[in-house]
């Protein structure tokens, strides 16, 4: 095992990694932005390095203060939560070459699945279905649109090296997709550095459902069953829960052997995500998969009893997965809500300010993990996530009310924050009944009447 821990990240991702390290025996370092100085993942961890100004670009995203930090704390691997360079295959291959572990997948796996064309024609390759689109990235305009006629409208114009649900557009027809191809394009090249981009056959409301892998060294690699994630707002997950309503048995298991398929294909090691689209007619497609621990990764621990930072911590220093397939039981039912500090009443607008009161819920079933405090200030330069809200009960009627009841017990003043939101869809009847589907939160917006009436809980 490991001795020592460098945490790339910060926020609730940083404090969920030393609760890990913790667990596990190993000492940690923390990294942090000056404004960052007094946070709860700096406190907890046994050392600290400062590594630059308040901008991520000159502080978490900066690879040569990590790699400097890493070294003269003398730390024997990195991990880089979600985010920031947890997907970044030449911080890596940095990591590699000063001998220091990167807790992740290797280089080479980051970048066949970090490029999302080559993604497809690998999963092709290995008989899993993916979304209609182009085979190659759209060099010009009249590529763009031959492609889209091929395929039909309406077309979703993606960033080949997209994530985060940006850099991502559907065109309706020919004159949308002409004026979104530089949009979309310059958008990428500011945000990923490349601007690469390529056409998918626009589903329409289909159901966002991944599979959380994880694979050892020696080539065993097990699923833990399937997230739903279909209340997104602008391609953005927003509450995610396992099981999923719409998954079977005999669903879960090609899922999940596709996933584990997939992941071979890529020679992956360590813990990672296959997404899937499940459309109206019951048809699955790959869209991609995440090379890294997950924000919803709780709700899978919530059912499965597993530790999945343990897991992976533990497969990086080259411990074999301790348990087969058939040990991996889902056992009753988890819903999450990520708290961010936004105004849903402002189309979900940054919020940002000093959090005066921050009383979160307690009781049965529930699990928080959050990075915030009373007086804790929300800066703009990182993402809006406050806390993850976590309720579990034995089946999805009681971690529906439990959640409600949560909700209800979240006082948090100072910054706008998703909670109405969520006691919105908590009550919706759609949500109640599982027929959710990522055309939800839009839907929910134009039809506010259809609330049920709040019972008690
Ligand atoms: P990112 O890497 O930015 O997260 P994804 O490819 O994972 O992008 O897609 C994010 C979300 O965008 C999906 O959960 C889904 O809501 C929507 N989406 C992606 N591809 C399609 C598609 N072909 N048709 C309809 N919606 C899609």
């Amino acid at each position: 095992m490991f001795k020592k821990i460098l945490i790339a990240n910060r926020g609730e991702i940083a404090l969920r990694v030393i609760r890990a390290c913790r667990e596990l025996g190993v000492s940690t370092v923390a990294v942090h932005s000056e404004p960052d100085a007094d946070s709860l993942h700096v406190r907890f961890a046994d050392e600290y390095v400062c590594i630059g100004p308040g901008p991520a670009i000159q502080s978490y995203l900066n690879i040569p203060a990590v790699i400097a930090a890493a070294e003269i704390t003398d730390a024997d691997a990195i991990h880089p939560g979600y985010g920031f360079l947890a997907e970044n295959a030449d911080f890596a291959e940095m990591c590699e070459s000063c001998s220091i572990e990167f807790i992740g997948p290797t280089p080479a796996a980051t970048r066949k699945v970090g490029d999302k064309v080559e993604a497809r024609e690998t999963m092709l390759k290995a008989g899993i279905p993916v979304v209609p689109g182009t085979a190659s990235n759209i060099e010009d305009e009249a590529e763009a649109l031959a492609g889209a006629e091929e395929l039909g409208y309406p077309v979703l114009l993606k960033s080949t090296h997209g994530g985060g649900g940006r850099g991502m557009k559907m065109a309706r027809d020919s004159d949308e997709l002409r004026n979104l191809l530089s949009v979309v394009r310059s958008e990428a090249g500011a945000a990923f550095g490349s601007s690469a981009v390529y056409l998918e056959k626009y589903l329409e409301r289909p159901r966002h459902i991944e599979i959380q892998i994880m694979a050892d060294r020696y080539g065993r690699i097990i699923y833990f069953g399937e997230r739903e994630c279909s209340v997104q707002r602008r391609y953005q997950k927003l509450i995610e829960e396992a099981p999923s309503p719409a998954v079977d048995d005999e669903l879960r298991a090609r899922l999940g052997e596709m996933a584990v398929r997939g992941a071979r294909s890529v020679g992956y090691e360590g813990a990672g995500t296959v997404e899937f689209l499940l459309t109206r007619t019951g048809d699955v497609y790959f869209i991609e998969m995440n090379a890294r621990i997950q924000v919803e990764h709780p709700v899978t621990e919530c059912v499965t009893g597993l530790d999945l930072l343990k897991m992976q911590i533990q497969v990086a220093a080259g411990e074999p997965l301790g348990l087969e397939q058939q040990d991996v039981e889902i056992r009753g039912h988890a819903i999450e809500c990520r708290i961010n500090a936004e105004d849903p009443a402002r189309n979900f607008a940054a919020s940002t300010g000093t959090i005066r009161t921050f009383h979160v819920p307690g009781g049965p079933g529930v699990r928080i993990d959050t990075h915030v405090h009373p007086e804790y200030v929300v800066y703009p330069y990182y993402d809006s996530l406050l806390a993850k809200l976590i309720a579990f009960g034995q089946d999805r009627n009681e971690a529906i009310r439990r959640m409600r009841r949560c909700l209800d017990e979240c006082v948090i003043e100072g910054v706008s924050t998703t909670v109405p939101f969520h006691r919105r869809v908590l009550r919706h009847e759609r949500f109640v009944s599982g027929d959710i589907d990522t055309g939800f939160v839009d839907s929910m917006e134009m039809e506010k009447e259809k609330m049920v009436p709040s019972p008690a809980t």
